[in-house]
């Protein structure tokens, strides 16, 4: 596919499981296969699946006593997956929507948005957060009434 290496990491299934296996690790110190199963909403099957895929692919790994545990390569790419998602969202929060709205549409922007793209959101948020007058320009555009 054009412009896939330009993407974070891999498919839309592997960049939320690795995005939910580092929360797991970062609130619990590990991941269980049944917590990414809730989380995601994705059977245990499904998810054990998934697991073993990103084994082979060198981005997990199952530790006895542990659960699963990120490599560091699968680190490096959950940390931008996670980035990225934190990127879009203080951007979106800048104009003051409502956080529903912000979650759902994250979800979906963070998996087609390419690196170039993120860029320019990253520095448009700075950007605006520097300069509370020009914020204040942008969100009277979206909305005049305000
Ligand atoms: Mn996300």
């Amino acid at each position: 596919m054009p412009g896939r290496s330009q993407r974070t990491s891999g498919s839309v299934a592997m960049d939320d499981y690795l995005e939910q296996i580092l929360h797991l690790i970062v609130a619990k110190g590990y991941a269980r296969a049944v917590d990414i199963s809730k989380n995601l909403g994705i059977s245990q099957a499904s998810v054990t699946n998934m697991l073993r895929k990103l084994d082979s692919e060198g981005l997990v790994k199952h530790e006895k006593y542990r659960g699963t545990v990120l490599t560091d390569e699968g680190h490096r790419i959950a940390r931008a997956i996670i980035e990225r998602h934190e990127t879009l969202t203080r951007f979106l929060r800048l104009f003051g929507l409502d956080e529903e709205t912000i979650y759902r549409d994250v979800e979906g922007m963070e998996h087609h948005v390419s690196r170039p793209t993120l860029a320019v959101i990253r520095a448009i948020a700075d950007l605006l957060e520097g300069n509370p007058a020009l914020l204040e320009e942008a969100r009277r555009k979206v909305d005049p009434q305000t």
